[in-house]
């Protein structure tokens, strides 16, 4: 098999989808490796690395033409495929539920799209799932961006020219990159509470020493819901929760939200009013703010100051940890197809249960059932 990795085209995107170190594997699996030239750069990883691994370095074109394969951070426009195998699977990021033209193009052009993000949540499957791998990053460097936007300190320092207090962080919602973000305001010395729809996240927040703050007048998600995720919860939920949200939030420093609901927008948190009621100087972070934001104003890649509070969040925060992300997602890519590998066919062979749930494309059709119904 010939297996290739473009450089991303995507504004904003730094990763890249292989390493040497997982060009090194996929060869000795028995495949040729096919690398454009500089897709590493923004990596920190030079074309020679990757020639040094194995692979061969050339233009877009060249690395495709043939490929049975190909490995993306985003998914590349269609046009850039041109030239691969007929049939050829292309494993990445689709954002399927807002991508049906991409989709399309892809169903049209004979390609398998294997979407990385409808990697089901299975324990087999935890190796293979960028969203984890990716939001884990995330959850730590949102906590640093917004420690650098802080006009405070995090921990509490007793100087000779007197007491610098505690920040005050608090996570809403509570997954991987909460779980994470909670690990690392700990770490640099603030006092931090937590919330989250799902019960199961409580003894989670207390077992990394963070405060839980939870809703407790109407019932949230019980245990760990539907694969790990939330749903959209009840109204009579939801003004519970702004309300102990409110009371909560203006003694706050830092406010991280990280809450997701798959295939719709993120549900809206914190209100102006509730921006509002926070000190001057405080940092919120909304790592949601691609998919419509957690925070009312929130923009991607801006720094959005209301009542004397700054909003901030990056359009593609694992991007600003590009090597890290790149070995994590590239490590997540090989564990995906080599886990599949039949040896003496000399190719992936996918079962049905994780098959059926990342493939959007085949044979002309969309054909995932997720965005059939
Ligand atoms: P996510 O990115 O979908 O959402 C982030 C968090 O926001 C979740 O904890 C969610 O409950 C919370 N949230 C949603 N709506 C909210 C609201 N209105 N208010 C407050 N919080 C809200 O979630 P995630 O980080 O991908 O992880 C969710 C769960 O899935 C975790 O328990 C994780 O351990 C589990 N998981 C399992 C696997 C696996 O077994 N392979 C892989 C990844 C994640």
């Amino acid at each position: 098999m010939k297996i290739a990795v473009l450089k991303e085209r995507a504004a904003g995107e730094t990763r890249v989808a292989a390493t040497p170190e997982t060009v090194k594997k996929f060869i000795a699996l028995g495949n040729e490796f096919a690398v454009e030239k500089g897709a590493g750069l923004s990596a920190s990883i030079p074309d020679e690395a990757f020639a040094e691994a194995g692979a061969t370095i050339g233009t877009a074109a060249a690395s495709v033409k043939g490929a049975d394969i190909v490995l993306g951070i985003q998914a590349p426009d269609v046009t850039k495929l041109k030239g691969a195998a007929s049939g050829a699977w292309v494993a990445a990021l689709y954002d399927p539920f807002q991508n049906g033209d991409l989709l399309s193009a892809y169903a049209k052009a004979g390609f398998e799209a294997l979407s990385m993000e409808f990697m089901p949540r299975i324990t087999r499957a935890q190796s293979m799932d960028v969203l984890s791998s990716q939001s884990n990053l995330a959850g730590y460097k949102a906590v640093l961006a917004s420690a650098d936007t802080y006009g405070r300190a995090f921990p509490m320092m007793m100087t000779a020219a007197g007491t610098v207090q505690a920040a005050r962080a608090f996570i809403m919602g509570v997954g991987v990159a909460g779980l994470q973000a909670i690990a690392t305001a700990r770490r640099l010395g603030a006092q931090v509470s937590a919330t989250d729809v799902r019960s199961a996240t409580k003894e989670q927040i207390e077992s990394l020493g963070a405060k839980p703050i939870f809703v407790e007048s109407v019932a949230g998600i019980e245990g760990e819901g539907s694969g790990g995720y939330a749903t959209e919860m009840s109204e009579e939920y939801q003004k519970a929760q702004a309300e102990l949200v409110s009371s909560h939030i203006a003694k706050q420093d830092i406010v991280i939200t990280t809450a997701l609901i798959p295939g719709r927008a993120a549900p809206v948190l914190i209100t102006d009013a509730q921006i509002a009621s926070m000190k001057p100087g405080s940092v919120i972070y909304d790592l949601a703010v691609a998919q419509g934001g957690n925070v009312e104003g929130s923009k991607p890649d801006e720094i959005v100051e209301k009542h004397g509070v700054k909003i901030i969040g990056y359009a593609n925060t694992p991007a600003h940890l590009a090597t890290d992300a790149s070995a994590l997602f590239a490590r997540n890519h090989y564990n995906f197809l080599s886990a599949f590998w039949d040896k003496e066919a000399g190719k992936p062979e996918l079962d049905d249960e994780i098959g059926d749930a990342v493939r959007l494309t085949k044979g002309g059709e969309v054909v995932n059932e997720r965005l059939k119904g």
